[in-house]
């Protein structure tokens, strides 16, 4: 019966062919129907068993038998194959992390405003030429006074409340003018640069004083440095740092006994045309003392004075960066307090 083996190998060769294209477990039912089901094709072969002779029942039914073994398998196998890659794709799924997504109100940090404000002195001076400077907090006496012509035993020592340490000839800086000296002993002229930093006073804390404050030095070196560099690089900063076209400088004589002759430098007040409480109704602010690098400094730092001259100053950051985020309370800086520092 020839016929009967043509069939069984027809319905062999669709059932591998149509399992192999199967992604769906519904598809799967319907092909287990249409096979073995109670009017599947191989079960009507199956059925027509009955009506051969007995030479043909040996002949085709193992065949037969054979044929359903392998549908029953088929199926299994692909049925697992189609849950594994179900739950693949599911992990996948989870797994997907969209870089591009938008979380709206997530927290993200941000530098605090010392940071930001020193960012953007540097940014100004660096646009100026100048470069910025770093020196130690723990400095020798030296650098802080002897240096900068303040001879041990001089009354000048007391302008300055200093945290001396248990190790002789050395203490926290007073102020960021040491990092001059330390310059000026290792290079050679012409110099210019800023050198913001932490300084220490033994002071009383308060709304407008704190033990730690923010400084920053500037010093330019050259041959012919005059009062008017001194006066147009003040006048230049604080133009670029209060975002102003024009803004009035004035000096007055001041002492300082690392410059020589020594200047306050006052800038108009930036809050009123006529008096306001921030300067003390008079229209101006004192915004920092400078002058003209004093020949003691250059002979202790071993440069030579009559070749050289140089323009020295030095600000306070702390009350610039008050004067420039209109802050009334110097604590606040350090307070950690985040209502303030979220501000910026
Ligand atoms: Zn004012």
């Amino acid at each position: 019966m020839p016929n009967l083996k043509e069939k069984i190998q027809t319905i062999s060769s669709e059932l591998k062919q149509q399992l192999a294209h199967l992604s769906q477990e519904k598809e799967l039912e319907a092909l287990r129907l249409s096979f073995i089901g109670k009017k599947g094709a191989i079960t009507e072969l199956l059925g027509e068993l009955k009506n051969l002779t007995i030479e043909e029942k040996k002949e085709f039914g193992p065949l037969i038998q054979a044929l359903r073994q392998e549908a029953e398998d088929g199926i299994a196998a692909r049925k697992k194959f189609i849950t594994e890659q179900q739950s693949q794709a599911a992990d996948n799924q989870a797994r997907h992390f969209d870089v591009t997504s938008y979380v709206p109100n997530a927290p993200t940090g941000h530098l605090h405003p010392y940071t930001l404000f020193i960012e953007e002195i540097q940014r100004i001076f660096l646009s100026m030429g100048y470069e910025i400077w770093d020196g130690p907090e723990f400095e020798t006496e030296f650098n802080n006074f002897t240096a900068l012509n303040i001879p041990k035993d001089h009354p000048a020592r007391d302008m300055y409340d200093t945290f001396w340490t248990d190790q002789e000839g050395y203490l926290l800086r007073t102020h960021t003018s040491p990092v001059q000296a330390r310059i000026l002993q290792q290079r050679t002229p012409p110099l210019a640069g800023i050198a913001p930093g932490r300084t220490y006073r033994h002071e009383a804390v308060d709304a407008s004083h704190d033990f730690m404050f923010m400084q920053c030095e500037g010093l330019l070196v050259d041959k012919n440095v005059t009062v008017a560099h001194l006066f147009a690089t003040a006048q230049t900063f604080l133009r670029a740092l209060f975002q102003k076209n024009t803004l009035d400088i004035r000096i007055r004589p001041g002492f300082f006994p690392f410059v020589e002759p020594g200047f306050e430098i006052d800038m108009r007040c930036i809050f009123c045309k006529s008096g306001c409480s921030v300067c003390k109704q008079s229209t101006w602010i004192e915004i920092f003392p400078g002058g003209l690098v004093h020949p003691n400094v250059f002979k202790a730092c071993n440069i030579d004075a009559t070749q050289y001259s140089g323009l020295a100053f030095g600000f306070g950051l702390t009350r610039l960066a008050m004067l420039r985020y209109g802050i009334d309370d110097i604590r606040l800086f350090h307070s950690g307090k985040l209502k303030f520092l979220e501000q910026f």
